[in-house]
């Protein structure tokens, strides 16, 4: 029963954030791309109505019956599976009623192995969402569209997992492209592919792990959701992506200080993925170096989520030669990237290295992303799904 051979192989990548964060939540604009790691799993077919995940990130498995899965996630994070469990099993939930009747669930035994690192900022949650979203969607003939599978990984992470996150990670790894980001509008999830021409302006994406881990669901991360919440209140708009660049000066004069700094943090950042998709169309990569840098300094100053080492990975990178550096994801901790041209990498690299040296920082692990390809089937088995 569980060493059958496999139906198949599937993929999805983690991501890189572009630029666009916490804008997310806020109905904003985000401009991720997806990286050349990525979460594989291997399905094979049981004789039973059961679901068994296993996964080279924690020895512990977990089987549910498929039946049993409405029950299981009746609340989230239910205590009774291991943690790590409710990724895979959340995403059969959520898509068994995102598909409604036109699925056949059937048991399966699901091996996941991956190469994104877990609590980077590269989010290691939406590859194996995303890897399970396009497994699951193929064999149980859910017929969903990748838009629709990765509105199926959310709902996991939000529901199942409970983690209050937004949709753009499972965007990018669903929909990302060879040298190419995604633009992701949040509250129409309107897509567009942009791209983003690295390979042929002779640049490479460094990324900067500091080593620090961040606590994505907790703390800090829901502070700010409720600083942009009240932020937009007070404004009497639904959402802070309608006010503009011209309305904080208002903004300034009807809130608290750090209210209004948080604010600021996600107007202004707005503007820079409108710009930066402009820049990118206009004049090519070489010209949104500046662009970074300016998300970067918001993040530290005004929504203050970046960490000594953050801010010295980006200082650093551009010491060494980068043409623009910002830290990525949720902040706290997890990873900076740096632009930079492909003669530049060992110097960069060096840099960063002796700056968390002379810092007394744990050595950052520091190395390339190409944007890639989104999810897929890796195996000549079957079709891609739509
Ligand atoms: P990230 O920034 O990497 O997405 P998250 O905290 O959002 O960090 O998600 C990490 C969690 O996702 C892990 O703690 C684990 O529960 C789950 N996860 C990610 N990748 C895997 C994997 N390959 N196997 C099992 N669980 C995984
Ligand atoms: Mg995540």
């Amino acid at each position: 029963m569980t060493d059958a051979a496999p139906l198949g192989v599937w993929s999805a990548p983690g991501r890189v954030n572009l630029i666009g964060e916490h804008t997310d939540y806020n109905d904003g604009f985000v401009l991720p791309f997806a990286i050349d790691a990525r979460t594989a799993v291997a399905v094979a077919p049981r004789t039973d109505e059961v679901l068994r995940v296993r996964s080279s990130f924690d020895e512990t498995p977990a089987s549910v019956p498929i039946a049993g899965l409405d029950e299981l996630f009746a609340s989230a994070a239910p205590a009774s599976v291991p943690e790590w469990s409710t990724y895979p099993l959340g995403v059969a939930w959520a898509l068994r009623h995102a598909a409604g009747e036109s699925a056949s669930a059937h048991g399966l035994d699901l091996a996941i192995a991956s190469s994104v690192p877990v609590g980077a900022g590269l989010s290691s949650s939406a590859a194996i969402e995303c890897a399970v979203a396009v497994a699951l969607d193929e064999l149980w003939n859910a017929g969903l569209s990748k838009r629709e599978l990765a509105r199926v990984g959310r709902t996991a992470e939000n529901e199942a997992v409970g983690a209050p996150t937004g949709i753009m990670d499972q965007t990018a790894s669903m929909l990302g492209e060879t040298d190419a980001a995604v633009f992701l509008d949040c509250r129409t999830l309107e897509t567009e592919v942009v791209p983003l021409g690295l390979s042929d302006a002779g640049l490479e994406v460094l990324v900067i792990d500091t080593l620090v881990t961040h606590a994505h669901s907790t703390g800090g991360y829901r502070e700010r959701r409720a600083s942009c919440e009240r932020g937009a209140a007070a404004m009497g708009v639904a959402a802070l992506r309608d006010l503009t660049l011209d309305d904080l000066e208002r903004a300034a004069s009807v809130m608290d200080d750090e209210t209004f700094r948080r604010v600021r943090h996600i107007v202004t950042e707005n503007a820079r993925v409108i710009e930066t998709v402009r820049v990118l169309r206009s004049d090519g990569p070489l010209a949104i170096g500046e662009l970074l840098l300016a998300s970067h300094a918001s993040m530290r100053d005004d929504f203050e989520i970046s960490v000594p080492e953050l801010d010295t990975a980006v200082e650093a990178a551009m010491v060494g030669g980068a043409v623009g550096a910002r830290m990525t994801g949720g902040g706290f901790g997890g990873a900076a990237i740096a632009l930079v041209p492909r003669d530049r990498v060992a110097e960069v690299t060096d840099a960063v290295t002796a700056a968390f040296s002379a810092s007394g920082f744990r050595t950052p692990r520091v190395f390339t992303v190409r944007p890639s390809a989104g999810a897929h089937r890796d195996d000549p088995g079957g079709a891609s799904p739509r």
